[in-house]
């Protein structure tokens, strides 16, 4: 294997990822979802089938790959994932790391932070996880998951942060970021690069989450890739309309970044806990919100507003294999390409 990639089966070539969906989530639950069982308690099989269902129907339109970047604190089940995985054949990649401060589970690594001993913890802990397996089940993370807050990264998450980038100076492995409504990409970049991470290994997410196109710039500088990846989540979580994130995105993806541009759902499929009951206008604003709404409408419509097919064959196809191999020569070309086509 030239770069073998840690799925839930196992390690595969990064050449064998395929077409493949980079953040959506099987499993999700807010913290807390481990008191409520006034809808019974889990069941495995149920979960199972269900996700047996999902997967099944991504795969219709040719996904081979998912990223599953669910946080150890938000439900994280790497065995459920394998069994999804040994019924379907999807390959799925799944992470370590933690949920952002506002959303997370904090109590427990705010204590140890008071402590003073905490990021040394995060670090072992990710480190652990990544060459030995998480839980003791022997399956390992194909990626490090890190989040930071709106307009801040607080000082809990920066101690994941620094881990983050130590861990993947020590291994290689990818990071994959949330940005709270597309803010704070270039300072999560910044801080992972002083820690000395590879831009070429990140990957900084739902930056479609702002529609300020000086943001994406910004940080499509710095080499690493821009994650446009929640399609179809609109109306909440200060998520603007598909139709703003696209024209965003074509900009991008016309001016020559599409080597740094990536693509997904970021769906929750099955909610941990009870399933959250939607008013009307949200539930009418959500109804794209499926692991295959880029296949249905998106990408069509894509093509139809002059994306050449070209590009976004890369972007699904290609993109995704280069988080895991990196690809630092080729950024910086592109990024002087990008800033001629500016100037
Ligand atoms: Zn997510």
């Amino acid at each position: 294997m030239n770069q073998p990639v840690e799925t839930v089966t196992g390690p595969v070539d990064a050449s064998k990822l395929g077409k493949t969906l980079v953040h959506e989530h099987f499993f999700f639950g807010y913290p807390g979802f481990h008191g409520d069982f006034t809808r019974g308690r889990f069941d495995w099989n149920e979960k199972r089938n269900q996700g047996i269902e999902v997967a099944e129907r991504i795969m219709q339109h040719g996904v081979e790959t998912v990223i599953d970047p669910t946080p150890n604190d938000c439900g994280r089940n790497p065995l459920l994932l394998r069994e999804i995985s040994e019924a379907t054949g999807l390959q799925i990649i799944c992470s370590t790391g933690y949920y952002y401060e506002g959303e997370g589970a904090t109590p427990y690594f705010t204590f140890r932070q008071s402590l003073g001993t905490a990021e040394d913890e995060i670090h072992e802990l990710f480190l652990t996880e990544v060459t030995e397996g998480i839980e003791g089940t022997g399956i390992k993370p194909g990626i490090i998951k890190l989040a930071s807050s709106k307009g801040e990264i607080t000082p809990y998450e920066k101690m994941f942060f620094r881990a983050g980038a130590k861990v993947q100076a020590q291994t290689g492995i990818p990071i994959l970021t949330h940005t709270q409504e597309g803010t704070m990409g270039l300072e999560q970049v910044k801080l992972l690069l002083e820690h000395g991470a590879d831009p070429s290994k990140l990957v900084i997410g739902h930056m479609c989450g702002t529609t300020d196109i000086h943001q994406h710039f910004e940080v499509l500088k710095q080499g690493v890739y821009v994650a446009f990846d929640r399609f179809g989540l609109q109306g909440i979580v200060g998520a603007p309309a598909d139709e703003e994130r696209m024209a965003v995105f074509l900009g991008l993806a016309a001016l020559g970044y599409e080597k740094q541009l990536l693509l997904s759902h970021d769906t929750v499929n099955i909610w941990l806990g009870k399933e959250p009951i939607l008013p009307e206008s949200i539930a009418h604003l959500l109804r794209n919100w499926t692991p295959v709404h880029l296949f249905e409408r998106i990408i069509p419509m894509m093509k139809e507003k002059g994306c050449p097919e070209e590009k976004l064959n890369k972007i699904l196809n290609e993109n995704p294999m280069h988080i895991f191999t990196g690809r630092k020569e080729e950024a910086e070309k592109n990024n002087q390409a990008g800033k001629a086509g500016l100037s």
